[in-house]
């Protein structure tokens, strides 16, 4: 008999990937080039040279064998010293390589950390507006995903409904920050009043309450904003941190879990992710990817055209009446609709071949999500269709 949970599941398809057929379907009518998609966060710029240049160099002069061959279950032992090496340089922390675990991106980081922490049944708190694959990730693992709701002021934490929902249930705390879909960075206070708490209730419940830290998005942060280290401000932090947006390498599977050096047992909880690894198969990640990365890590894809797009799209959807929170990183800013249901008006703006995401999946009914990892170009050109679309659907607002 076929399991019934992912039997379910097929009915519940991410909206981003419905949206993003439907771009593909209408691109193939009327040109690609002509429909505004911004629903896929699929970075839109390419890998560093440096990245492709390495990639040749070994491929024209190492071993096969070494290439190709599976990696150790933890990582390759030389990747794993030069990004605890990077990390402690960047951050100040005393990273060693058993802080490391490699991990097949943030998803496969991820699913690694759940793991780590939580029985089937323990809750894991994420805050809205939040990235919605957190659903399956979590769910398929037992554990139980709550979500608490947003602080609609700035998208900064809802500390009121957080404590309210932080009960001895909770083995795990999960944060986003670069925030996708709201393009919110979390800010000092912000983080030293969540780690406060954590630790008040930590010693409150006799159990560490852990802080999984998703970081895909840590270099993309704009001009002038503070991007603080989350690990620095709790110890019991699993940072989880993926390349594929900062190198432009989604394709290529590749992240990594580090645990704070300052985590009670964070050497036993690397060794325990190659244990796991063993069982959800996201073992051993690519060994030529590896070593590339390991080469490249003070570089990154050329990023500044998200903080152009960026700017371009804040000031119009402003000039137009949106209520909108400024983002200070990422490629995604999520304003609020102009009516209530951000279904109805996603689906209206199709007519215009602009493609948004309803907030409803990210926790935020009546917002929704602009993926702008497109061309500055093809940004610019749908800047008339916004237009014409809130003229011609919303002229009395
Ligand atoms: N977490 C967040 C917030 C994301 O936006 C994404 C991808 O878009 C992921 C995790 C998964 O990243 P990866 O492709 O590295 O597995």
């Amino acid at each position: 008999m076929l399991v019934q949970k992912y039997k379910d599941m097929l009915s519940g398809k991410s909206v981003i990937r419905q949206l993003s057929e439907f771009a593909t379907a209408r691109g193939q009518e009327i040109g690609y080039e002509n429909v505004f998609d911004y629903s896929l966060g699929n970075p839109s710029v390419p890998v560093p040279r440096e990245f492709t240049d390495r990639m040749i160099h070994m491929l024209a002069t190492k071993e096969p064998l070494e290439l190709h061959g599976y990696s150790p279950s933890l990582g390759i032992t030389s990747v794993r010293e030069a990004i605890a090496e990077n990390l402690e340089k960047r951050f100040g922390l005393p990273y060693r390589k058993e802080h490391i675990f490699m991990a097949s991106g943030a998803a496969g980081a991820l699913a690694h950390a759940f793991r780590l922490v939580t029985e089937p049944g323990d809750e894991i708190l994420t805050f809205a507006p939040f990235f919605p694959e957190y659903h399956p990730y979590v769910d398929l693992t037992g554990a139980v995903l709550k979500v608490v709701p947003p602080n609609l002021e700035n998208f900064q934490i809802n500390f009121e409904a957080f404590e309210e929902m932080l009960t001895e249930k909770v083995k795990a705390v999960l944060i986003n920050t670069p925030n996708n879909p709201s393009g919110v960075v979390y800010s000092t206070p912000t983080l030293q009043r969540l780690a406060d708490i954590l630790r008040e209730k930590s010693r409150e419940y006799g159990h560490i309450i852990y802080l999984i830290s998703d970081e895909p998005y840590r270099e993309i942060v704009f001009e002038g904003v503070d991007s603080p280290c989350v690990s620095y401000f709790y110890d019991n932090t699993i940072m989880c941190y993926s390349f594929s947006k900062s190198l432009s390498l989604p394709g290529e599977r590749i992240g990594y879990v580090a645990v704070n050096p300052a985590c009670e047992d964070a050497e036993t909880m690397i060794n325990m992710c190659g244990q796991i690894s063993r069982g959800i198969g996201h073992n051993c990640p690519p060994s030529i990817i590896q070593l590339a990365v390991a080469q490249v890590l003070d570089k990154t894809a050329d990023l500044s055209v998200y903080e152009t797009n960026m700017n371009i799209l804040y000031k119009e959807l402003i000039d137009l009446g949106f209520t909108c929170v400024k983002p200070g990183g990422t490629f995604y800013i999520f304003p609020k609709a102009l009516e209530e249901d951000a279904k109805v008006f996603s689906q209206k703006a199709l007519k215009y071949d602009l493609v948004l995401v309803p907030g409803d999946s990210f926790g935020a009914p009546g917002y929704f999500r602009m993926a702008y990892c497109v061309d500055t170009e093809k940004v610019e050109r749908s800047l008339e269709a916004l237009r014409k679309f809130v003229k011609n659907e919303y002229a009395t607002i």
